[in-house]
């Protein structure tokens, strides 16, 4: 199927069964749409009525961040693709409905590239070889190009020609950056890096804000429906321009920088990841912002101090990872007390569970609820949600 707009059970793409990352690609669009609705409804319904789910205009390559799997088969076939669902078999992609076209594209070309510079794939069994893992991440926006190397061995032979190669088919690629992960783990990323060209770091423009991102730090991979997304945050978040807001689960300090460009007094935010954290004081300075400070540690541990010490705080943001918040954070929130909780998740069970721990505890009710399809063809649902006393 290429024109993008029709789909047949199973049919759309070769390895639909196999790779199991769009579990939806059987049903159309609307279709998909109309589900992941239900499924909001029937999680939330009891919260307040929810907001039909925006979706995307062309619901393709919307992915900016793309990673493929590396292996060598019996017969000495070099093979990049994803992981068969449920197992560590790779299965080869070439090219995919959801991804960037030009990240893909760069993957094939560092594959065909490896047998003239006589580089191995690093076999997971034998824990021997070289490449691992390819990770792109493209900034929409600004063109700018990363291509991270995830390497089983740190030895690199022939880097610089390795790179000038890619480059010369690639001039979009900005810069290029070697991750050694020799570990026996599920993680893409193992935790040493060598910039081997460039700043290490692309940038991408959000809602009128520039960003840093590193090879390791957590970045929204759908940006068009991001900016659909923070807008709606925004919205909820209702600042006049004197609000105090902490932006917990911050990554990169995003939604907290666009709150503060659109008008908190002051903005804190906390994140447990050092790069990311990293990224977001670079990102509020060359955002020409002093009025937003960035913290690393656990969110819940913030929000206990922030309540001991009193801190009057009028809008909590927060945007926790799939398994949710912790009751640790939302005791401290409770008596923290805000005026307004803006809720954001990409787990509506653990939204409704953290949902039911809020109201269940306290006056706070939620008045708006707005899915938000940020991974079409996927089961992955995001909503924001705002709570006020
Ligand atoms: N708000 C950001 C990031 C959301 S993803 C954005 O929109 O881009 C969730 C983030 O929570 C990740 O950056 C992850 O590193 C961070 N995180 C996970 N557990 C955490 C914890 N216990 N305390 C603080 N941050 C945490």
């Amino acid at each position: 199927m290429t024109n993008g707009k029709q789909h047949h059970p199973n049919g759309s793409c070769p390895v639909y069964k196999k790779c199991g990352g769009c579990q939806l690609q059987n049903l159309s669009y609307p279709e998909q749409l109309r589900l992941k609705q239900s499924k909001v409804v029937k999680l939330l319904k009891g919260f307040g009525r929810v907001q039909p789910i925006i979706g995307m205009e062309n619901p393709y390559h919307y992915r900016n961040k793309v990673q493929a799997a590396f292996y060598t088969d019996r017969r000495g076939k070099i093979i990049s693709g994803v992981y068969q669902s449920g197992s560590h078999h790779v299965v080869g992609v070439d090219s995919c409905q959801i991804e960037d076209a030009l990240a893909d594209r760069i993957i094939v070309a560092v594959r065909k590239l490896l047998p003239s510079f006589h580089l191995t794939t690093y076999n997971e069994d034998t824990r021997r070889g070289f490449l691992r893992h390819v990770l792109v991440k493209r900034g929409f926006a600004t063109g700018e190009v990363m291509l991270v190397l995830v390497t089983g061995t740190p030895v690199f032979p022939s880097k610089n020609n390795f790179v000038k190669a890619i480059r010369a088919q690639f001039p979009q690629i900005t810069t290029v950056v070697q991750n050694v992960n020799p570990y026996r783990t599920n993680l893409v990323l193992g935790d040493r890096e060598t910039v081997l060209y460039g700043k290490g770091t692309i940038e991408d423009v959000l809602c009128g804000c520039r960003f840093r991102i590193s090879p390791r730090s957590f970045y929204q991979i759908n940006p068009v429906q991001t900016e659909v997304l923070y807008n709606k945050a925004m919205e909820f978040a209702a600042l006049q321009g004197s609000e105090t807001v902490i932006d917990t689960y911050c990554g990169i300090g995003t939604i907290g920088i666009v709150a503060a460009k659109r008008g908190a007094g002051r903005v804190v935010g906390v994140e447990l990841n050092p790069d990311a954290v990293r990224d977001a004081i670079q990102n509020a300075k060359a955002n020409g912002l002093n009025n937003i400070r960035f913290f690393q540690g656990d969110a819940g541990d913030f929000m206990q101090d922030a309540a001991d010490e009193g801190e009057q705080i009028d809008v909590v943001l927060m945007d926790p990872p799939r398994a949710g918040s912790t009751p640790a954070f939302m005791d401290a929130l409770l008596r923290m007390a805000p005026q307004t909780v803006v809720y954001i998740s990409c787990n509506p069970e653990t939204l409704a569970r953290d949902l039911r721990y809020l109201t269940e505890r306290s006056r706070y009710r939620v008045r708006q609820i707005q899915p938000v399809d940020m991974f079409p063809h996927t089961q992955h649902i995001e909503c924001v949600v705002q709570l006020t006393r």
